[in-house]
């Protein structure tokens, strides 16, 4: 099952339709998780797209808020009361989280990174939930100092592959640190943010639309999160 998603990490609403329209021109199925109300998100075409959650637990951790994980929780269930699944911002996760992600009634977990494995599989938690692990991040790629002319993932469809890109990163076609870095100053200006795109050599945007291209050349069929979640439990009783 090959499989896209995107965590939208705030970004503005014109960034959010650059990726949501990539994904639509090649009919390729995502799962966005979300941090914020989007329009774009809200109003997107479901039989595409699904909206899971992505609540940020960090300003816990850095002290520079007082909320409970729950209050951040809910905030975010408020706006997408239909989310199935959930993934951290920074994957933050623990046993405490996850006992309040099941109380939320939801069904998947999408915490686990295991860049470049080609063996993962979803497995069941102790709370009911299922976790489905993922093994590409756009962002980790150039952490790892890999060139973007190739994922490191060959696309079988027999093999669970789950990909995470960010709208920013598809829209700035970013390689590395340092052109993020110079960018983020205008995060919230799409405008400005398209000055920095990057032109000179192979990035996020480019190899994303590989994938894509490929996807719907070869019709491999694409999957969502939810679908992933159901087929292991089907198989999984
Ligand atoms: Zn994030």
């Amino acid at each position: 099952m090959i499989v896209f998603t995107s965590d939208i990490d705030w970004a503005p609403e014109e960034v959010i339709a650059d990726t949501l329209n990539l994904f639509e021109v090649y009919g390729v199925k995502c799962t966005f998780f979300s941090t914020h109300h989007s329009l774009e998100l809200t109003k997107s075409n479901k039989k595409l797209f699904e909206i899971g959650i992505h609540p940020n637990f960090n300003p816990i951790l850095n002290g520079s808020s007082d909320k409970r994980p729950d209050d951040i929780l809910d905030e975010i269930m408020d706006i997408h009361p239909e989310a199935q699944g959930i993934r951290s911002h920074s994957m933050l996760q623990s046993t405490n989280l996850l006992q309040l992600f099941a109380e939320r009634k939801l069904l998947y977990d999408a915490n686990h990174f295991m860049p470049y494995h080609t063996d993962i599989k979803p497995f069941r938690l102790w709370n009911g939930m299922i976790r489905i692990p993922y093994n590409w991040e756009d962002d980790v790629h150039w952490a790892y100092g890999y060139s973007f002319d190739s994922s490191g993932i060959e696309l079988d469809p027999d093999k669970l592959i789950v990909f995470d890109f960010h709208p920013i990163h598809v829209f700035l076609n970013t390689e590395n640190k340092y052109r993020y870095n110079e960018a983020k100053k205008f995060y919230q200006d799409p405008k400005t943010l398209l000055n920095y795109r990057n032109k000179e050599v192979v990035g996020t945007r480019d190899l994303l639309i590989s994938l894509l291209t490929f996807c719907k050349q070869n019709k491999n069929e694409t999957f969502k999160m939810t679908d992933v979640a159901i087929d292991f439990t089907r198989n999984n009783p």
